[in-house]
């Protein structure tokens, strides 16, 4: 990959030997992407161009780059890194069982009831002591390859601060008022859009030992939303909410306590098969159980080492019988040429195995992305489609498709949802009011 980088560059500077570095820089990024995406050769990108000032190069390819959104846009939507990719940074997609090498832990969880269950489940780990994650980041220098190694190393901490907090959300959308409840960090699966490959600096899964420090009402206090008709809060924002329950337990104690406390609503979000403790307690309607879904082909080719879609239904039907309510994230809504058809045979795969009356809500959420995950994306998961397509810098920050676009999805799949069942609770995450108000989302 490099190499290839390399070699446009060279192409470039050729062609255009008057031209800056910063210029060759973004010039690069363009023909790099147009080649990925149409898998034609760079070298006929170059040669095809037969303009010499830079502005106007740069133009052709934009438009070659960007055919739906050039000229409709402004010109300083288009984001363009410097490409700089290294095939040591690849993720690892082989399938395995989570067996940690190494656990680490603090002093104070030795005690505790979780360090002394992952003492018995894994032998061969070798555990060691430390006196704070954040003194182990000081110590041991990270790296996107540490980060492709995470699930060899696990940390048992005791959570002091972070337990319960509002959603970060961001800014001029509609917030929905939801509250997390921090049940660990890092995740085992590999999505290749996974906000975490950007924002974790831990080469490793973190798990608290203390969760009933904070099952206790006086400091779980989530926000009302008109959008819903209880509180809601969640786990599941910074690991998958179930992926780890078999070796954790943590549900078991949680869907006590929100059994005790039916004024709240409690999500597990997962993409994760793992309900097995879920059944054998059993649930109340103020528990649900929520799955990221998305259609096969992007489940296939972005959602690897997760659970298939059917697999991730046929745990919802499941929970159902066992007492839960049930939800459905559309998070993120992919945009590629089949995604209409494709969404709408997902929506209908739901709606075959789960009774709607039994689904809380349904959130539905484009694809986006802060910018600095672009390039961490392309080095991790090379191969991806999802970058191909036309992402545009918004105002905070984040890449996203087009307003348009982002509507027409919205609309294509809230409709289809609502005919249906008109009753279950459908919101945008992340949306401006003014989009919610054209497609159909429940403000
Ligand atoms: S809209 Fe999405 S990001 Fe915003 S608060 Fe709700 S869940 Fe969080
Ligand atoms: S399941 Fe969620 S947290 Fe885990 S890798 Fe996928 S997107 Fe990230």
């Amino acid at each position: 990959m490099h190499s290839n980088i390399s070699y446009i560059k060279t192409l470039l500077l050729n062609k255009f030997p008057f031209f800056g570095i910063n210029k060759i820089r973004e010039l690069t990024r363009l023909v790099f992407e147009i080649a990925k995406r149409d898998n034609i050769s760079s070298t006929d990108i170059v040669n095809n161009i037969e303009i010499a000032d830079y502005l106007n190069v740069k133009n052709y390819l934009l438009k070659l780059r960007y055919p739906d959104s050039y000229g409709n846009i402004p010109k300083n939507s288009f984001y363009l890194p410097d490409v700089d990719i290294e095939d040591c940074n690849k993720a690892d997609l082989k399938k395995s069982q989570f067996y940690p090498k190494n656990i680490y832990y603090t002093q104070e969880v030795e005690q505790s009831s979780l360090y002394n269950r992952i003492k018995n489940l894994f032998l061969n780990s070798k555990f060691t002591e430390i006196i704070s994650v954040k003194q182990f980041l000081k110590d041991n220098k990270f790296s996107l390859q540490a980060y492709n190694q995470r699930r060899e190393n696990l940390f048992l901490v005791n959570e002091k601060f972070d337990f319960f907090k509002p959603c970060p959300c961001t800014k001029n959308v509609v917030c929905c008022n939801y509250s997390i409840l921090n049940t660990g960090y890092g995740c085992p699966y590999e999505c290749s859009y996974c906000f975490l490959q950007g924002y974790q600096n831990v080469p490793g899964i973190i798990l608290p030992c203390n969760i009933n420090d904070f099952l206790d009402i006086d400091k779980i206090k989530p926000t009302y939303s008109k959008l819903f008709d209880l509180p809601r809060a969640g786990s599941g924002e910074f690991t998958d909410s179930l992926v780890f329950d078999d070796i954790t337990l943590f549900s078991t104690d949680i869907v006590k306590f929100f059994k005790e406390n039916r004024n709240i609503s409690f999500e597990f979000k997962t993409k994760s098969k793992n309900i097995a403790n879920l059944l054998k307690i059993g649930g109340t309607p103020n528990i649900v159980i929520s799955w990221s879904v998305n259609t096969e082909r992007m489940i296939e080719e972005n959602e690897f080492l997760t659970p298939k879609l059917e697999e991730r239904l046929k745990s919802a039907q499941k929970c159902i019988k066992a007492g839960y309510s049930v939800g459905f994230h559309f998070d993120p809504v992919i945009f590629y040429k089949d995604w209409q058809k494709d969404y709408i045979k997902t929506i209908e795969n739901i709606f075959d195995f789960v009774d709607g009356k039994y689904i809380k809500w349904i959130s539905v959420g484009s694809l986006r992305m802060p910018v600095e995950l672009k390039k961490t994306i392309e080095n991790r998961f090379p191969d991806n489609k999802i970058l191909d397509e036309e992402l545009l810098l918004c105002d905070d920050g984040k890449l996203r498709y087009e307003k348009k676009l982002r509507m027409q999805m919205y609309e294509k799949i809230v409709n289809r949802i609502k005919k249906h069942n008109d009753n279950i609770a459908v919101y945008l995450c992340m949306e401006t009011s003014e989009v919610w108000n054209k497609c159909g989302g429940m403000l």
